[in-house]
């Protein structure tokens, strides 16, 4: 019979995949920041932090695979501190928290939903700049972009969804 109790937790394979979601909604007179890019777009991203909607669904997938919560309760959006903050500062602190269990990236999937700006220019320099950030090698991050077929929020140009999935080892 299972049960999840810390004993037959340790019994486990320490393998585990995350999910994560995000959404932003454009606003003129912002940065459009993805995957810690500056993406040149006459709209940007409407946020608390820079926006980076791409950062974010990463984070969550982080935090969900080491069972630490979301990118919410970690860093909330009422807090000064954290206001127009660079993304890449969540994220590297993320990993250091999952780090410190001794957790790292196997490899990420993404994918980015937005109808314009076309992103194929810029997928090659978020793979990098992803993969510096989680100090994991560039064949093992994946960033996919795609419309939404002209439905809905993404599809009729209101913003930028992104999902990501993660695996992690120890
Ligand atoms: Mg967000």
């Amino acid at each position: 019979m299972r049960s999840n109790n810390k004993e037959d937790s340790d019994n486990m394979t320490d393998f585990r995949i995350g999910f994560g979601y995000d959404s932003h909604k454009f606003a003129p007179d912002r940065p459009l920041i993805i995957g810690g890019i500056a993406i040149p777009f006459h709209l940007g991203l409407l946020a608390h932090s820079d926006g980076d909607v791409l950062i974010h669904a990463i984070c969550d997938s982080l935090l969900g695979a080491a069972g630490m919560k979301d990118i919410g309760t970690l860093f909330p959006d009422n807090d000064k501190q954290w206001e127009n903050i660079d993304s890449s500062v969540f994220l590297s602190n993320i990993l250091q928290l999952l780090e410190n269990e001794n957790w790292k990236v196997n490899n990420l999937d993404c994918t980015l939903i937005l109808e314009l700006p076309k992103m194929k220019p810029y997928i090659d320099m978020i793979v990098k700049n992803l993969a510096k950030l989680l100090k994991t090698p560039s064949d093992r991050i994946s960033v996919k972009a795609k419309t939404n077929e002209k439905m809905g929020f993404t599809g009729h140009g209101e913003g930028v969804a992104a999902v990501a999935a993660v695996t992690i080892v120890k």
